[in-house]
């Protein structure tokens, strides 16, 4: 059994990470690892990135194919599905996010991993609302950019 199945939490190794090249062109980084019947995120991509073999296949992208759109990360049920793209020594993360409240641009958000464990703030960049989801923009230092993966709003 692997230890996500044990704890829920998803580690880097058990997912198959973009370039350093790719991420500066901005992906999308899936971290959907269970076979469950779903499948939006394969017909929301305009560019045909996301492949899965039938429906309950754990989704597949093609780094070079995506070009960083983000319809994958609004339509994610999941919300598994991040936008990461870095610039020298900044990395960009675009986070789906369902809670309020809903940050603004410039607000300084507290940094949480897969575990919830905070690590650091940073600032909001980038706030657009894609159905009842919300994807909000953070820019931080390139060294979290597979460590961050969710935001919190109150306390920050
Ligand atoms: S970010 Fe856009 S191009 Fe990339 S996989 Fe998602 S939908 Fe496709
Ligand atoms: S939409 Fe999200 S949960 Fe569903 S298969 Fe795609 S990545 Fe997984």
């Amino acid at each position: 059994m692997k230890e996500y199945e044990k704890t829920g939490v998803l580690s880097i190794e058990d997912l198959r990470l973009p370039s350093e090249e790719q991420l500066k062109k901005g992906v999308a980084v899936i971290e959907c690892v269970q076979n469950i019947p779903c499948n939006p995120c394969v017909d929301a991509c305009p560019v045909k990135a996301i492949s899965m073999r039938n429906i309950n296949d754990i989704p597949v992208i093609d780094y070079d194919k995506c070009t960083g759109c983000g319809n994958c990360v609004a339509v994610c049920p999941g919300l598994a599905i991040f936008l990461v793209k870095t610039k020298d020594d900044t990395v960009f993360i675009s986070i789906p996010y369902e809670f309020l409240p809903i940050p603004n641009v410039g607000d300084r958000v507290e940094m949480l991993d897969r575990r919830g464990e905070k690590k650091g703030k940073a600032e909001v960049v980038r706030v657009r609302r894609a159905g009842k989801t919300t994807i909000v923009t953070i820019k931080t230092e390139k060294r979290f950019a597979m460590v961050v993966r969710n935001i919190r709003v109150k306390d920050a």
